[in-house]
């Protein structure tokens, strides 16, 4: 008889892993909490080789995964380009991703409005508890269910999020609503930008309807990371409704004079074509950053993975490479059958993985938050950050990195 495996969260660490798991003949079912389909997350997420491999390894797709550019570059305020460097590079978006590796489950182990409150461990069998009264039990259940798992603590109870100490405003635009002259820059590059104290960062990513990665159809995508303390971020999330929201807000409920002073902000402080990417998105996003690191990804038969083990600041764009990772290790350790003794193996390799990234998320966004008092806050040089930034784990100079 195969063996089972429960997964709850289907995002992208709870698909890569159902997909790995899959291919090894294990029976699966993924249970998301979300009652409704997760497609309108519009993130853009850098990609690599090592993640183009695991996206075929785990679903047999062959396809290109999004838009490509060649060089990063910075542009002074002028909007001329000040520093480059090539680094050939394919953008995709969360939807885009989403789609391929949703694509080999239907509604007969892909369960939407399941939201699991509770693990029971029983000799060889581990069993979910959803809120809707639902039972799944399963020789393996994985975590997967994001930075804000509270199921975490079955694992590792010491585990939670740490602000970072600033917030990315992010947004995307059609390439047809923006002007000829500043798409000549905006498609055609990774492009970076260090205002003192601040990033902005902006690159083309898939379009959503037919024709995704054609010039012309695609969107592009920006995230500016700007300085934010503990009082700031709350007044950031206080919402036009007057509720107070903790680590995140519905874009509907940012207040709309804090989307004016970012406009008034992006006009003083960026070059022309990024005056004109902010001004022209309909509704900027805050994401406040959190990191995440575990001591622990694993307690006999429940494991975690993706984000709710660990979160690297956006600045790796290893998020979801990360995840694939986690899952397709994972898929390997569980090939033989005492795999329960190898997956402590399994566990102090992501462990010691996961720590390096975060680390190195950490180191590069140093410059980020509000400077300490007395401390001087030293800008780097904007052409290390173009080599440093969402970069392969194989260019980094490490041992450390797998
Ligand atoms: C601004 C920004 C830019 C980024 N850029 C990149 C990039 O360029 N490249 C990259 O690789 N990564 C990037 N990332 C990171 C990447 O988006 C995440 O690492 C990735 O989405 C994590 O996937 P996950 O499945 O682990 O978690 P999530 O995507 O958070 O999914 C968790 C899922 O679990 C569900 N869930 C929660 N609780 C329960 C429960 N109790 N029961 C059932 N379901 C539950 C949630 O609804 C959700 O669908 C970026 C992140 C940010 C914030």
């Amino acid at each position: 008889m195969s063996q089972s495996a429960t997964i709850i969260g289907g995002s992208m660490a709870g698909l890569f892993a159902a997909n790995a798991l899959c291919q090894q003949g294990w029976d699966v079912s993924i249970h998301e909490k979300v009652p409704v389909p997760l497609s309108g997350r519009g993130a853009g997420i850098a990609t690599y080789d090592e993640l183009a491999d695991l996206v075929y390894k785990s679903t047999g797709n062959n396809n290109v995964l999004g838009t490509s550019a060649k060089t990063r570059i910075s542009l002074d305020q002028k909007g001329e380009i000040s520093a480059s460097y090539d680094y050939p590079q394919v953008y995709t978006s969360w939807q885009y991703l989403f789609s391929v590796l949703r694509e080999n489950f239907d509604n007969n182990n892909y369960f939407m409005g399941d939201d699991c409150t509770e693990i029971h461990r029983e000799g060889k069998k581990v069993t979910a508890v959803f809120n809707n009264k639902k039972e799944k039990q399963s020789d393996l259940l994985i975590i997967a269910n994001g930075i804000r798992s509270e199921l975490r603590s079955y694992v590792d109870h010491k585990a939670s999020p740490q602000y970072a100490g600033y917030v990315g405003w992010r947004g995307v635009v059609y390439e047809d609503q923006l002007s000829q002259v500043s798409l000549e820059t905006l498609s055609n590059y990774f492009i970076v930008v260090l205002p003192f104290n601040q990033q902005i960062a902006a690159y083309p990513i898939a379009g959503e309807g037919k024709d995704p990665f054609k010039k012309g159809n695609r969107r592009i995508n920006w995230i500016w990371y700007k300085p934010a303390n503990t009082k700031d971020l709350k007044s950031l999330l206080l919402g036009n409704s007057g509720q107070q929201f903790v680590d995140g807000i519905p874009p509907n409920e940012i207040r709309d004079q804090i989307v004016k002073d970012l406009f008034k902000e992006a006009e003083d402080k960026l070059p022309p074509q990024l005056i004109e990417l902010v001004l022209k998105t309909s509704q900027p996003l805050i994401q406040p950053i959190f990191d995440l690191e575990s001591d622990k990804m694993l307690n006999k038969r429940v494991i975690t993975i993706g984000d709710a083990a660990f979160t690297a600041r956006p600045h790796v764009g290893m998020g979801v490479t990360k995840a694939a990772l986690d899952a397709s290790s994972l898929s390997e350790y569980l090939k033989g059958d005492g795999y329960l003794e190898e997956l402590t193996e399994w566990e102090a390799s992501r462990v010691k993985s996961g720590k390096f990234l975060v680390n190195r998320s950490r180191l590069l966004g140093r410059y980020l938050s509000e400077p300490k008092k007395k401390e001087t806050l030293i800008m780097p040089d904007v052409t290390d950050v173009l080599k440093d930034t969402a970069i392969s784990l194989k260019d980094i100079k490490s041992d450390a990195r797998n």
